[in-house]
């Protein structure tokens, strides 16, 4: 297979549509983080041991909420914030093939804010931004607080968790979108009083491999249906230790 044939099959099947340019700068981004990842612990060595295997788990998985968005929301003029992208993910795969899109990539380890910088910088990435911080915290920001049309992240806390450090984010009839693994609908089912208190309604829950067959992940999203009550989210630590 060639190295881009597992990409632009994904990409077929998202429906996005792709450049040449765009298809090799994925690839640069690749060689990229895997030389930062040699110099600064960003991520798991594993995950980029193999090209076809990074492609599939890491770019395509990313790209992976377009439908969800494009059926919500829309692609066109739209604000989104990655909570918790870590090495970028799925904030980074996104921007590269929707350039438009005003990406904000919030991260806690500084490390991993200064190499989304370098690569923003690197692949001409523009409106984007990155913000070094917790969630409890920059929830309370006015220029965050209510401003995102989308939310999403991947691999940062259980659902009932992840809600409260990502609805206050959302803008009234934004998304969420909660990039879970097998079985998101236990997630869901422990996360009733959450969404109640946080002002999110579940709109759907679907399994990524409808798309992409070799995908185990879920997407679960959420709809922000009323104000997040300003006491939200807690203070850093306590929606981890104590969630509703
Ligand atoms: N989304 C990335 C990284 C997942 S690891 C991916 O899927 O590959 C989880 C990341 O979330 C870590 O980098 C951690 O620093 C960050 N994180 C966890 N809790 C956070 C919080 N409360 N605020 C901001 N970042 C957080």
């Amino acid at each position: 297979m060639s190295k881009q044939l597992v990409l632009t099959e994904g990409l077929k099947k998202l429906d996005i549509s792709y450049s040449e340019t765009q298809l090799s700068k994925i690839l640069e981004f690749f060689e990229y983080l895997t030389f930062k990842n040699t110099q600064v612990n960003l991520m798991s060595k594993r995950d980029l041991e193999r090209w076809d295997e990074f492609a599939k788990r890491h770019v395509l998985d990313s790209l992976s909420v377009i439908p969800a968005i494009r059926k919500s929301i829309g692609m066109e003029d739209i604000s989104m914030l990655d909570v918790g992208s870590g090495a970028g993910f799925p904030g980074l795969p996104i921007k590269l093939f929707f350039p438009n899109l005003t990406t904000y990539f919030l991260e806690a380890t500084k490390k991993k804010v200064d190499f989304i910088n370098e690569a923003c910088k690197e692949f001409d990435l523009r409106n984007s931004a990155t913000i070094w911080g917790r969630a409890e915290i920059l929830g309370h920001d006015s220029s965050h607080r209510g401003m995102h049309d989308v939310v999403i992240s991947r691999a940062v806390a259980p659902l009932r968790t992840l809600l409260e450090l990502t609805l206050p984010f959302c803008r009234l009839g934004g998304i969420v979108i909660a990039m879970k693994g097998k079985k998101a609908i236990y997630e869901c089912a422990e996360s009733s009083d959450a969404l109640l208190k946080l002002g999110g309604d579940i709109e759907t829950v679907t399994k990524v491999s409808q798309l992409l067959p070799d995908s185990e992940g879920e997407l679960v999203v959420i709809k922000k249906t009323k104000e997040t009550p300003d006491e939200y989210p807690r203070r850093p630590g306590l929606p981890q230790k104590n969630p509703y």
